[in-house]
């Protein structure tokens, strides 16, 4: 946004930009809300061990806000990370509900995509977007910590465009 005001010098205006940020305050929101993800604790099969892997000290998972809770009362990203069987598809909605507004989900690689090597499996949900909406779909099988870091930051992206233009990106 371009700064204009009568009455003060070139240096003057210069530092006015220099320390003042104007912004909307949904922006900011969605500026913090980006950089302060608290993914729920939801392992279910194999991807779980690259998902605990990224959280650890080699990929530090935290530099980027990221910080897994055990509770879906605390959190406000569920990453579904490995096979989800029709057993557990109620209690993964269950946990999804009791999260609090605004969430995201991320689906963690083959079988939260699509059921992956377990897609002619009778017990086995062929896509976790069945259950819950899915924001970012990372796949693999399974995806490596890099991967996940990469999902993370397009649900990043994601969530400050859809701050600064109002518009929900499916
Ligand atoms: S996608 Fe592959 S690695 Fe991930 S849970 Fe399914 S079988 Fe395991």
């Amino acid at each position: 946004m371009e700064l204009k005001y009568d009455g003060f010098t070139p240096d003057e205006m210069e530092e006015i930009k220099r320390n003042i940020f104007l912004s909307t305050f949904d922006q900011v929101k969605g500026w913090a809300r980006s950089n302060s993800m608290w993914p729920l604790s939801f392992g279910l099969a194999c991807c779980a061990i690259e998902m605990m892997g990224t959280g650890g000290a080699h990929y530090d998972f935290d530099r980027f806000g990221v910080i897994f809770r055990a509770s879906p009362r605390h959190a406000d990203v569920m990453i579904v990370a490995g096979t989800v069987t029709k057993k557990m598809a109620p209690i993964l909605k269950r946990l999804y509900d009791q999260m609090p507004e605004p969430k995201w989900v991320i689906a963690m690689g083959a079988c939260a995509i699509a059921g992956g090597p377990y897609v002619k499996s009778y017990s086995v949900v062929k896509g976790v977007d069945q259950i819950v909406p899915v924001d970012v779909y990372i796949p693999g099988c399974p995806p490596n910590p890099a991967a996940l870091i990469y999902g993370v930051n397009k649900l990043k992206e994601k969530i400050r465009y859809e701050a600064k233009t109002g518009k929900k990106v499916m």
